[in-house]
């Protein structure tokens, strides 16, 4: 989609610390990490956020997850946080859909 940052990340078009691609998606280092592991995980195809999932496009989702768990698995992380804000109001600041992938400290539980 035009205009959209995450849409030029997965492009190519803005550089950004890839950590895997392929044809569906795209996973890359967030640039203000909030924990020491701190990673992105996006389809190429704009979504807006996963309200959007549906049945014809959700398989893209079941990937991200596969390549997050392969992602985890190759850096070794023994617990890892998947978390994907929804609209500005749970602190969603970019509108296409990424799960961020954060580890290597202590989470709290229930998140502010
Ligand atoms: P949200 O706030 O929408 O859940 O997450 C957006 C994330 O994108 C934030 O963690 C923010 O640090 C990250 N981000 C924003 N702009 C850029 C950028 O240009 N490059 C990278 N690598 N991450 C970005
Ligand atoms: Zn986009």
């Amino acid at each position: 989609m035009k205009d959209c940052l995450f849409c030029k990340i997965a492009a190519g078009e803005i550089p950004s610390d890839c950590l895997y691609q392929d044809e569906l998606v795209y996973a890359f280092k967030d640039i203000a990490p909030q924990a020491p592991v701190h990673f992105l995980v996006i389809p190429k195809e704009h979504m807006d956020s996963a309200a959007c999932i549906d049945e014809k496009n959700s398989a893209v989702v079941a990937h991200i997850f596969e390549v997050i768990a392969k992602l985890a698995k190759e850096q070794g992380l023994d617990g890892f946080r998947v978390v994907s804000n929804v609209g500005e109001s749970a602190g969603q600041t970019v509108k296409h859909l990424h799960f961020h992938v954060l580890s290597g400290r202590d989470m709290t539980w229930p998140p502010g």
